[in-house]
């Protein structure tokens, strides 16, 4: 298959006129492919978006522990332009999270989206910033426990949150930061602590602003620590909702684009309709894109990563070329897959979304295959 007349979204960042060639479920040289033309239509052609933290969508969580779900989750995702899935576990009871695991471990669907990794926020977390997070499950941080869960889930999980005052999580860091990335998350730590968490080999911040203390002047917190260590990167939920658009603007300029990765942190209402839903246990209301638990808790968001990529080119005034490099390539380098996706580059797989100039989805493609895309 060639893909012509399209604006293709290069690892330099920038758009440029161009064609593709598809052979095997990956891009290659136009002179290497055959069969179908399709033509874009002048088209933006981007790496299919990359969702390293999300919880559900469409009824399904993947806390369900159900292939069915996984499955389910995968083909909207999919429908909506983002082609690979790390779904997040919760704070949930250990057999729990052995399931769920166990369930991922082994998922074997080839629809929808590609299921790259599993982002384990909590059990490791703080109470005193729990958001949404069950308490009677939050627990010390616990190396044996990962690695069991890690294990059942075949080597999925990627990415492992945990509040770096807690006690022990400094040794948990230290036995585990060359096995996956260490999320700061869900915390009270101030400035000092949150910064020997990443010299010990954290090297992530999860939700940024999000479950944790304010950026306060004389107490810069997680969110100074993380902005003073360079090798440090952070996640956004752009819905509009959990981040004023200052904040987002004022990330931007603090972070430089190459450290942001914009998450979703989606749960199961996103694509379905106003109404009472379940998050991690708890009953969540859902009214537009805002969702809360019953004493108003911000509940995890409702809106696709797509969305969260619209929302922070066409209200937040963020560049369309930051805003797609920080939902593809940032997230896939982040967790350790970008030689194979994140990118538009001969070798890698063909995942692609062609959007056209309001950024409305026309075409995805995963692995070279056709998506059915979301009405
Ligand atoms: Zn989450």
């Amino acid at each position: 298959m060639i893909i012509k007349n399209v604006k293709i979204f290069g690892e330099d960042k920038k758009f440029a006129e161009g064609e593709i060639g598809v052979e095997g479920g990956r891009f290659v040289p136009v002179s290497e492919a055959g069969g179908d033309m399709v033509d874009g239509e002048g088209c933006l052609m981007i790496p299919g978006l990359v969702d390293i933290h999300f919880h559900g969508c469409v009824g399904d969580d993947f806390c369900d522990a159900s292939l069915e779900a996984v499955a389910n989750m995968a083909k909207y995702e999919a429908s909506v332009g983002v082609t690979s899935i790390c779904p997040a576990t919760m704070t949930l009871a250990e057999e729990e999270l052995h399931n769920i695991m166990k369930t991922a471990g082994a998922y074997r669907g080839t629809e929808g989206a590609k299921l790259v990794g599993i982002n384990m926020e909590g059990p490791f977390i703080s109470e005193k910033k729990k958001g949404a997070q069950a308490a009677e499950h939050i627990r010390k941080c616990d190396v044996q426990l990962f690695e069991k869960l890690q294990e059942e889930s075949g080597g999925l999980i990627r990415l492992v949150d945990i509040a770096p005052e807690n006690e022990g999580a400094m040794e948990f860091i230290d036995a585990v930061k060359d096995k996956v990335v260490v999320s700061i998350a869900h915390t009270v730590a101030d400035y000092d602590t949150a910064s020997e968490a990443l010299r010990r080999g954290a090297g992530h911040v999860t939700h940024l602003y999000n479950a944790m203390p304010p950026l306060n002047h004389r107490e810069p917190g997680v969110i100074g620590a993380a902005r003073d260590d360079e090798k440090c990167h952070v996640e956004m939920i752009c819905d509009g909702i959990h981040i004023h658009p200052s904040v987002v603007r004022a990330t931007f300029a603090m972070f430089g684009a190459d450290r942001i990765i914009l998450i979703s942190d989606s749960m199961r209402a996103a694509g379905l309709s106003d109404g009472q839903y379940t998050l991690g246990g708890q009953d969540v209301f859902v009214k537009g894109s805002r969702a809360t638990l019953a004493d108003g808790t911000i509940a995890g968001s409702v809106t696709d990563l797509m969305g969260c990529l619209r929302t922070v080119v066409k209200k937040m005034g963020i560049p369309l070329e930051d805003a797609v490099a920080c939902a593809s390539a940032n997230p896939a380098k982040e967790i350790g897959i970008y030689d194979r996706c994140g990118s538009i580059t001969e070798g890698k797989d063909a995942d692609f979304v062609l959007l056209d100039a309001d950024l409305n989805v026309k075409a995805v493609y995963v692995c070279g295959k056709k998506q059915e895309v979301k009405a």
